[in-house]
């Protein structure tokens, strides 16, 4: 059994009793990925040299200290790859820096094992974008593990992870999560720095762990939160110790149930698991109020032209010069970009920066770009005036639990409707959190995880982990 599927605290207890050795646990998580990596492919590489050698030199002393971590494939670490899942960047670039979570998880003892695979430029919700390989849900191989951070989700739940981080743009570390049975977070937009990720929609991204539990997700946050000059959009605000109030319980906290996320395309079994989840909630104390967010159905179309507005601009420097591989056919410097972005981006990353390109042109900025905002600062709002009412939110992540791998095929929009109930937390900032609620049978008597979602007010992250932590002891 890998030692990758026990909790952080767990193999921490065991490394500072002397039980076990960092490089024990580097090289369990090793065989893992090595018998596992075939059939479930999470991750693109691993530097096992490397690794082992930050082993034992590891301080164990330090709140992570000897523990491996898995990295998805856009943040950087120095001296390893960082693809974005894309063949732009393949054999092109190796890391100079550190990204800062990537640096504050060296700082708090962590060892960075292993690049997980991810939807080209975290563009996606199965994994299925990624130009470099298939990822498969570990509780059925038919089947997506989510996405984008798909692999560090696969990773995590195939015990070939002890924890991994991964980015959420709308959606990209609690879909995944959701769908492979982890515990997966995403920060408060300007609670963890996002320098070092590779910017997708920069008023959108950030970095938030997967966690075989609740604490080792709240052991994380500590761990990569916090102020850092590099970032300006990175907040000066202290980072609490998460895990002290982990287990105060749920008694007088108020719970909102938004009947928008409950409403048509729902399926049933997936409603039955989160409505459990809610009834056990209040029967530990817990006020469950009825809510309406009616704003949620311009969610999706709101974040599909900012998000792509964004990205146009930020991926405008994936052009075989500053970044990415070269392909030089053509008769002058402008040929030369256009072959080589033709060449290195996938088709949903060409889809997205034609999009982009297009809300952002002058003839349609106002009518898309400037309406899209308007509606966002509408759903930041609404937002805000249901935390007046109630300390958290409870909802599904997903209408449905993984799909089949292929069967969204040619039919973008499909997958990103179903981003339904993740993307508003993006484009509000606020903090939300998947944490396993159970499985739903599926047609070959296979049974597909269900993540429970609950989202917080701005820097809220210690309500919605309390009440995570509540569910997971009781579930
Ligand atoms: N599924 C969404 C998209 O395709 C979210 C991706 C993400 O959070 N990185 O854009």
């Amino acid at each position: 059994m890998s030692l990758a599927t026990q909790s952080i605290t767990a193999l921490r207890q065991q490394l500072t009793a002397g039980q076990i050795t960092s490089r024990d646990i580097v090289e369990s998580v090793a065989a893992a990925i090595d018998s596992t990596n075939d059939s479930i492919g999470a991750y693109l590489s691993r530097d096992l040299d490397r690794a082992l050698a930050a082993a034992d030199a590891a301080d164990l002393s330090l709140p992570l200290g000897g523990i491996p971590i898995a990295m998805k494939d856009n943040i950087n670490v120095q001296g390893e790859p960082c693809t974005c899942g894309s063949k732009f960047l393949q054999n092109a670039y190796l890391s100079p820096y550190d990204a800062t979570a990537s640096r504050k998880l060296k700082e708090s003892g962590a060892i960075l094992f292993g690049r997980t695979n991810m939807d080209e430029f975290a563009m996606g919700s199965s994994t299925e974008n990624s130009a470099l390989q298939v990822t498969r849900n570990p509780h059925d191989l038919d089947r997506i593990p989510g996405g984008s951070s798909g692999g560090s989700a696969a990773a995590v739940a195939a015990g070939a992870a002890v924890a991994a981080l991964g980015s959420d743009t709308g959606g990209s570390v609690r879909q995944p999560a959701s769908h492979c049975g982890v515990v997966g977070l995403k920060p408060s937009y300007g609670r963890v720095s996002r320098y070092g990720l590779v910017a997708f929609a920069s008023s959108l991204d950030q970095i938030g762990p997967l966690t075989n539990s609740v604490e080792d997700a709240a052991l994380l946050l500590e761990a990569i939160a916090g102020a850092d000059p590099r970032d300006s959009t990175c907040l000066d605000q202290p980072v609490p110790n998460y895990r002290e109030s982990l287990n105060k319980g749920v008694k007088g906290t108020r719970i909102g149930l938004p009947a928008e996320y409950f409403g048509e395309g729902l399926d049933p079994a997936v409603r039955e698991r989160i409505e459990s989840a809610a009834k056990a909630l209040e029967a530990q104390g817990a006020e469950l109020v009825e809510l309406s967010l009616p704003f949620t159905k311009h969610a999706v179309a709101t974040y599909y032209i900012i998000a792509p507005a964004e990205a146009s601009s930020n991926l405008s420097r994936f052009d075989g010069v500053r970044y990415g591989n070269r392909v030089d056919k053509g008769t002058g410097i402008v040929d030369m970009y256009g072959t080589s972005r033709a060449a290195g981006f996938g088709a949903e990353v060409k889809r997205r920066i034609i999009l982009g390109t297009y809300v952002l042109s002058s003839g349609y900025y106002d009518a898309y770009y400037t309406r899209a905002q308007k509606v966002r600062t509408l759903i930041q709002q609404e937002f805000q005036s249901a935390f007046q009412k109630v300390d958290a939110i409870l909802a599904p992540i997903s209408p449905a639990p993984a799909r089949k791998i292929g069967e969204a095929k040619g039919d973008p929009l499909k997958d990103y409707l179903a981003d339904i109930y993740t993307i508003s937390a993006n484009l509000a900032g606020v903090c939300a959190i998947s944490v396993p609620a159970g499985t739903v049978p599926s047609d070959n008597g296979k049974h597909l995880p269900v993540g429970l979602q609950l989202i917080g007010p701005h820097l809220a992250e210690e309500t919605i982990l309390r009440i995570a932590k509540t569910w997971e002891d009781i579930r």
